[in-house]
This record gives C-alpha cells, structure tokens and sequence, in this order.
C-alpha cells in the first residue's frame, strides 16, 4: 500500500513543481524533501507548489538529444533559480535568441519525449521565456 502515495507524490513534482517548505524556517525544497536540513527534527515539512517562475542561471545548447528526444534537438538545457530559492534543470522551449542568463522564464505543461516503439508519450514541465 505504502508505495501508491510515494507514486503519486513522486508524479506531482514532475507535473506540478510540487516541491515542500519549512514551516520553521522558510526553505524552500525541490525535488520535495521530508526532513529540512537546517531544522532537524523541529522543521515542520508542508507540501508546496511552486508559482513556476524564475531566472536562467545558465544553460547550454544540446546539438545530439538523448534517445527519444531525436526531434527536439538543438534544444536549451538550462538550470534555473526559481523564485523560491530551489534550483533544477529543464528544458526551455521557444526562441533561442531570447534566452540568456538572467532571463525571465515561466513553467508551461510541455510533451518531454515519446517512445516510438510503444506509442508512449510523455509530459512534463518545461519552461519558457516569461514575455512581460
Ligand atoms: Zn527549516
């Protein structure tokens, strides 16, 4: 029984940027922690969804894609700071004249790839550049 809610959990970060914060002292944790690592034991761990805004920190141009991402490429790998303080790596889709470090970006609900051989799709968060 144990492992139905750890799958759903686990599908919600992908999904949603479902991540956790301290109650305690306010950190932000994605991918989702249970235990804060400045808190210890006091650090009251509570589900949060990011707002899916953030910066680029950095990012490359990927010129051969993975297996499966074979109609994707070039495409822009990026770590990106979110506004709430955890960092990740994703994709970010749009024009690549458009994406620097510093720039603004957003999360959007993206297809991440497909499995040609068993007609599976996937998707996930990718991000793009927030036009403000
Ligand atoms: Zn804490």
């Amino acid at each position: 029984m144990s492992s139905v809610p750890r799958f759903w959990r686990n599908l919600g970060s992908r999904y949603n940027l479902e991540g956790t914060r301290c109650d305690e002292c306010g950190n932000y944790f994605y991918p989702p922690r249970n235990f804060c690592v400045n808190c210890r034991r006091s650090g009251q761990i509570e589900p949060y969804k990011f707002k899916g805004t953030g910066e680029i920190v950095t990012y490359t141009l990927i010129h051969t894609a993975a297996e499966g991402f074979e109609g994707q490429a070039p495409y822009t790998l990026a770590i990106i700071k979110l506004d709430e303080g955890p960092r990740l790596t994703s994709q970010v889709v749009g024009d690549p004249e458009k994406i620097q470090i510093g720039t603004r970006v957003r999360s959007v609900f993206r297809k991440l790839g497909e499995d040609g051989e068993r007609g599976m799709i996937y998707y996930g968060t990718k991000f793009v550049p927030a036009e403000e």
